[in-house]
């Protein structure tokens, strides 16, 4: 909890009066605890995923000095320089700084793959303040010789520890040789592992350390639940409570995490074929596929996606009241990551995840990182009791009462209510 109001925190008039706009009042613990740290010009470790308002906690600062310190970019230079994981958090990163940064003059653009290189190529001919950028475009432009790192000012590297889970360490050094020491680097990750720790002192100086502890929002924000069943039972019960949803909450939006494509697709075809508007994103649809089924999902025409971890990445919809693991995926860290598409923003939020036999093994690993029992869910026609005294979760864990059998269960571990955000 915080009582820091933005009107405390030392932001130009722009930046306050784009607050007032969007109606936020109140920091978010990220944000009350990072502004301040980045506008004196520390480097910043920050432990937290997305959904924690670290977004605003580093576009603001950055703004701020492009604000203060107007000054016209240099050919093929970028004055920040943001790195992501994927092309999706890529274009949310952008759209946030353009809705932070809409009275403040700045020019920025993206680079990322699987679109067409000329059009970024010529964005980045006369330079920008801000480049948003996955590595491995990036690292291809620079070896052509259309970006130019050199005059970086800023250098912010976001959701390090996906970046680390695709393979892009090396990208990633490759690109920090490229920067000028004289610099004000960031670093977000949702968790800090030893290998993300050292990466992270190659490229801090000194830095502050920021900690918002996924246990908060996984533990009170969203309500969790696991529910024991047959593998083939998976998908009666989605359908189950995909309808119980719709009654329940209107327009809430769902995803369902698949751990393959081919079960993405498969999946939302089955879906669809039973009545439930659905579409899937993942790896292996074109940029512009994947962009108009976000589109088509946050509109609520079609309000199930099915994902695959990657390709949700970076999704960041605010009325995701309830996010599906159909299959658990194999990291736990990938949980967290998952759970956190719902109650984004302070909102609350379900996350329901469905264990086989097969899946024990997951579900252990992932109750040890989040270090508490699921809360089970067994009012469902499908539950397997044999399998949930497997788990040995009957003596432990909470039972979850539901409300009804149509998938509109709620345990007592809810929080009173959201500390941040909008009045
Ligand atoms: P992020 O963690 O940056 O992805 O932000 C999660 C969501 O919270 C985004 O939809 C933001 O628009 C929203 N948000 C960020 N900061 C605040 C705030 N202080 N008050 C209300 N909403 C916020």
């Amino acid at each position: 909890m915080t009582d820091t109001s933005f009107e405390a925190l030392p932001l130009a008039a722009p930046l306050q009066r784009v607050l007032r706009e969007l109606d936020y009042t109140i920091p978010s613990p990220i944000q009350a605890q990072a502004i301040p740290l980045l506008l004196q010009g520390r480097d910043l470790l920050g432990c937290a995923q997305t959904g924690t308002g670290k977004t605003a906690s580093f576009a603001l600062p950055i703004l701020q000095a492009f604000h203060l310190q107007p000054k016209g970019p240099s050919a093929r230079c970028c004055r920040t320089l943001v790195l992501t994981p994927t092309r999706e958090l890529a274009i949310q990163v952008g759209k946030s700084f353009t809705t932070y940064g809409r009275h403040v003059p700045f020019k920025q653009t993206l680079i990322y793959g699987g679109v067409g290189q000329v059009p970024q190529v010529n964005a980045m001919r006369n330079g920008v303040d801000l480049l948003v950028a996955t590595p491995g475009r990036l690292l291809d432009l620079i070896e052509q010789r259309h970006v130019d790192l050199s005059k970086v000012e800023f250098f912010v590297l976001d959701e390090v520890d996906r970046m680390l889970d695709m393979g892009f360490l090396r990208d990633v050094k490759k690109i920090v040789a490229l920067l000028p020491a004289q610099r004000q680097s960031l670093f977000f990750s949702a968790t800090l592992a030893p290998n993300i720790v050292d990466l992270a002192r190659t490229i801090l100086r000194d830095p502050a350390q920021v900690s918002i502890a996924p246990e908060t929002t996984t533990a009170e924000k969203i309500q969790q639940q696991v529910c024991f069943l047959n593998r083939d039972a998976k998908r009666p019960l989605l359908e189950q409570l995909l309808r119980g949803q719709a009654q329940a909450s209107g327009q809430k939006l769902t995803i369902v995490f698949s751990r393959t494509k081919h079960g993405a697709n498969k999946l939302a075809k089955s879906l669809c074929a039973s009545g439930i508007p659905a579409d899937a994103i993942h790896g292996n649809k074109s940029q512009a596929q994947r962009e108009k089924a976000l589109d088509r999902f946050k509109k609520g025409l079609t309000p199930v996606l099915v994902a695959t971890d990657v390709a949700a990445r970076g999704v960041d919809v605010k009325d995701v009241g309830l996010v599906v693991n159909f299959d658990l995926p194999n990291e736990p860290e990938a949980y967290v990551h998952r759970i956190g598409r719902t109650a984004r923003a302070g909102a609350e939020g379900r996350a329901v995840s469905f264990c086989s036999e097969e899946e024990l093994e997951f579900l252990r690993e992932i109750e040890k990182t989040i270090r508490m029992p699921i809360p089970r869910w067994d009012d469902h026609d499908w539950h397997l009791e044999t399998l949930a005294q497997q788990h040995g979760n009957g003596r432990r864990a909470q039972q979850v009462q539901a409300s009804s059998r149509n998938g509109n269960g709620r345990s007592g571990r809810r929080s009173s209510g959201r500390s941040w955000g909008r009045r």
